[in-house]
């Protein structure tokens, strides 16, 4: 059978996040995930329970998307974000698919770090990892054997790691075991490690407190662009 991947929005904007922050880009947001954030800011694409604060427990429709849709794209756009939900639910799909086309446009996805790399000798594929501890609400959702599979790619600068801040204090201390079992790069620190404030609305002392963090530990903070822009609109 024909490959065809689920997808809840596709649309054009800038990267509002993460290293590539300001980019324009395709954004590809695929319906469904894994996990069960309690924070989730994209619960339509897979919360049909109401589990998310900022879900109404409805599922948005979703359309088909097909490699010849894919190729079309990847002429037109030079940055294409795969994202959802959770991106690599397909990445069998991507694999081949991204296999398949020449030319130089950028593949980014955003994945939650419970799926193993894809596409590691391929140079236009870049991995932004958000690694989620209990309190997202999944206990167990830090695989630390699947995370250790990204760090040769953050030595190659295709790789990063961005952790969600919803409580500072609690999610430092976090982070920073995190990074000792990881063995994180140190030089990579200050460039490939973000922390960004959770939420629909950027609230200034969250916002503070990340950048506080971030100093103090020399890490990267990431901002949320698109919502400054826009708002918690949905399609920017
Ligand atoms: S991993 Fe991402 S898409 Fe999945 S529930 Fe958590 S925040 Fe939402």
């Amino acid at each position: 059978m024909e490959d065809r991947i689920p997808l809840s929005e596709r649309f054009y904007s800038i990267q509002g996040e993460g290293p590539l922050m300001g980019t324009p880009a395709l954004f590809l947001r695929v319906m469904g995930c894994n996990l069960r954030c309690v924070w989730c800011d994209t619960p339509y694409t897979w919360d049909r329970w109401g589990i998310s604060r900022y879900g109404k427990g409805e599922v948005s429709r979703s359309t088909d998307y097909r490699f010849q849709d894919f190729v079309r794209d990847v002429r037109r756009y030079r940055l294409v974000v795969l994202t959802g939900g959770e991106p690599m639910l397909y990445s069998g799909v991507w694999e081949r698919w991204i296999g398949e086309v020449d030319g130089d446009t950028v593949f980014q996805f955003e994945t939650n770090g419970t799926f193993a790399p894809i596409l590691e000798e391929d140079g236009r594929v870049l991995f932004v990892v958000s690694p989620k501890f209990p309190e997202s609400g999944n206990p167990d959702a830090i695989r630390i054997d699947i995370l250790r599979r990204y760090m040769p790619l953050v030595e190659e600068g295709r790789a990063f790691l961005k952790f969600v801040i919803s409580s500072p204090r609690r999610d430092e201390e976090r982070i920073r075991e995190l990074v000792e079992r990881l063995n994180f790069p140190r030089s990579r620190l200050p460039f490939q490690l973000f922390v960004m404030p959770e939420g629909t609305s950027l609230k200034p002392s969250l916002v503070r407190a990340t950048v506080d963090m971030a100093l103090r530990n020399g890490w990267r903070y990431s901002d949320r662009l698109h919502l400054r822009v826009w708002g918690n609109r949905r399609g920017r």
